[in-house]
């Protein structure tokens, strides 16, 4: 015969107090059996469980629905710190020992299991003197002949875990929150340094302008622009890093023509290799979708990493971008993008590390060709996001290929559609007797955008903030209105709300130093026409003025 399982000392309802090993004939099948090589005594159970049950710094308590009898381990008492003249008459008696907090849940998780056959489980405090203990209270429904006649369950000391926790949560909570605060330093520099480098880099254009200049300051003008370029990057890099390090990149999705993405990316980083004398092909497999959803930013991101390496680590031969379709459906395509050159390659043991953070191949990369080396960890972090992959093959001296998977849907109607980029370069004469209002509250920023548009022959107006930009707008005529968002009085969002309240639908294109999702989303539902990120680059700024305004006043 099976022996049941037996409870150390415990209390029986009644104020009955048995000692160790004591014969309980009023518990169904209890007997008393000599030890045998199978099974222990009762006795010996008895005092085994004691045992056990200050191992596991618990014990445990049975409900009887037939007699009403309510049975607790020993245990029990001393951890609810219960007075030795007190005895637990049912599980309800066990409520005002535990913390006023918990006895709530105590009393619905045993509604639950009485009522409901619910499993019981609660986490609750027991005050103490000097400190208080946690504990966690199961229980359970046990039914002989098919009908529910008993609950039985534990009660188990829990603090160490409880304290353990707490302090990793906490531990948590404070490294995110200096994550955050990092994050958030990080963008508002980055934000600041945009700002005078938008004047920098555009101030520079315009003196590049400039004919019969010397050939000597012409050198350092173009140093000047490298260099703000590199600082450009250098700056998107580590924002970029910051804000993965704080979990704070999430990927948009818009309609976006993806071969158009393609073309302006190579146009884009031509010069560079010509300025090497490389050459640098492009190669689109017919099948590729000329429109897909997905985030047009990240892929440029990550296609102009691998390709600026690629330029930057060749000196002779060539840099290619080829695309490929791996995989399609009506619904969705997987593209290969292989970026390979003819450069410097990369040795065998270095091609995993390099997708670390500010990993380089060696100390002589950095003194011979700059670079941070947070470039490739940023692109393998944004593959990633994508779900996609990314590979090296590289052998030293001969040249890399790196290969980028990445899956995008088709285009889809609840989605955004991002405008199309005319490739068309007009003559910059093209915007005489444009009239457009120049609105921001920085000075640098303005004096840039005045200098760039009046040089291409536009009349040009200012105003420091939205206040001034309605009063000018509403008494005088423009063509399109060039607005900061984030000026002081009244910014550029509300600026173009009241605006397109009061039914005035002048062109405005918006000034932004940060485009993310966010930011756009409230570009569109303030009324803004298009936007442009500083810094911007000049051909940029012209395009969108000329596709903005009204064709008319475009001058043939
Ligand atoms: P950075 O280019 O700023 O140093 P990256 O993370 O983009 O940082 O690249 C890390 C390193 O990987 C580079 O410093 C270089 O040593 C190596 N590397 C990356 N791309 C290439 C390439 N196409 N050819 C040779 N070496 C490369």
């Amino acid at each position: 015969m099976n022996v049941p399982p037996q409870y150390g000392t415990y209390r029986f309802q009644g104020a009955k107090s048995y000692p160790l090993g004591a014969s309980l004939t009023s518990y169904d099948q209890v007997q008393v059996l000599p030890a045998t090589n199978q099974h222990l005594s009762l006795p010996q159970i008895s005092a085994l469980s004691g045992e056990v049950n200050s191992l596991l710094e618990a014990g445990f308590w049975e409900y009887s629905l037939e007699t009403n009898d309510f049975f607790c381990s020993e245990y029990i008492y001393d951890l609810l710190h219960i007075p030795s003249s007190f005895t637990l008459k049912d599980f309800t008696s066990l409520v005002p020992f535990v913390a006023e907090e918990g006895r709530g849940f105590l009393v619905d998780g045993w509604q639950g299991l009485l009522n409901n056959g619910l499993e019981l489980n609660c986490l609750v405090e027991v005050p103490g003197e000097a400190e208080s203990t946690w504990i966690r209270i199961r229980g359970k429904s046990v039914t002989r002949n098919s009908k529910v006649s008993r609950m039985v369950g534990t009660i188990q000391n829990v603090t160490e875990f409880v304290v353990k926790e707490r302090a990793l949560v906490s531990e948590k909570i404070a490294a995110e929150h200096t994550a955050q605060i990092k994050s958030e330093f990080v963008s508002y520099l980055s934000h600041e340094i945009r700002t005078p480098l938008n004047a920098i880099m555009g101030l520079t254009y315009l003196l590049l302008q400039e004919e019969g200049m010397k050939e000597e300051y012409r050198e350092n003008l173009n140093s000047i622009h490298f260099s703000s370029q590199s600082l450009l990057a250098l700056i998107n890099n580590t924002l970029d890093y910051s804000k993965m390090e704080a979990g704070k990149v999430e990927l948009e999705k818009v309609n976006f023509h993806l071969k158009d993405l393609l073309k302006n990316t190579h146009q884009a980083l031509c010069l560079r290799s010509m300025e090497k004398k490389i050459n640098f092909d492009l190669s689109i497999d017919p099948r590729t979708p000329a429109e897909v959803a997905g985030d047009p930013v990240r892929l440029m991101q990550i296609l102009n990493n691998l390709l600026s390496n690629a330029i930057k680590f060749t000196e002779h031969g060539s840099v290619k971008l080829g695309v490929e379709v791996i995989y399609q459906t009506n619904q969705e395509w997987v593209l290969e993008f292989s970026v390979s050159d003819t450069g410097i390659g990369i040795p065998a043991d270095k091609q995993m590390s390099i997708f670390e953070s500010f990993t380089q191949v060696s100390s002589s990369t950095h003194r011979e060709y700059g670079g941070t080396g947070l470039g490739l960890s940023i692109t393998k972090n944004l593959v990633e996001l994508h779900k996609g992959s990314i590979q090296v093959k590289s052998v030293e001296g001969e040249g890399s290929v790196f290969s980028v998977r990445l899956r995008f849907v088709k285009p889809q109607a609840s989605l955004v559609t991002l405008a199309k980029t005319s490739g068309s370069k007009l003559p910059y004469t093209k915007l005489r007797g444009v009239k457009i209002l120049v609105v921001d509250d920085n000075l640098m920023n303005k004096t840039v955008a005045t200098k760039l548009l009046t040089n291409w022959h536009a009349e040009v107006a200012t105003a420091e903030d939205g206040m001034a930009a309605l009063t000018k707008i509403y008494s005088d005529e423009y063509d399109l209105v060039l607005m900061d968002l984030y000026m002081p009085n009244l910014d550029g969002f509300q600026t173009v709300s009241t605006l397109r309240k009061a039914g005035c639908q002048i062109p405005v294109i918006a000034l932004t130093a940060n485009a993310n999702e966010k930011e756009r989303k409230r570009i569109v539902e303030a009324g803004v026409n298009d936007y442009l990120t500083k810094p911007f680059v000049p051909q940029d700024l012209f395009n969108k003025v000329l596709q903005h305004i009204d064709s008319n006043k475009i001058l043939c």
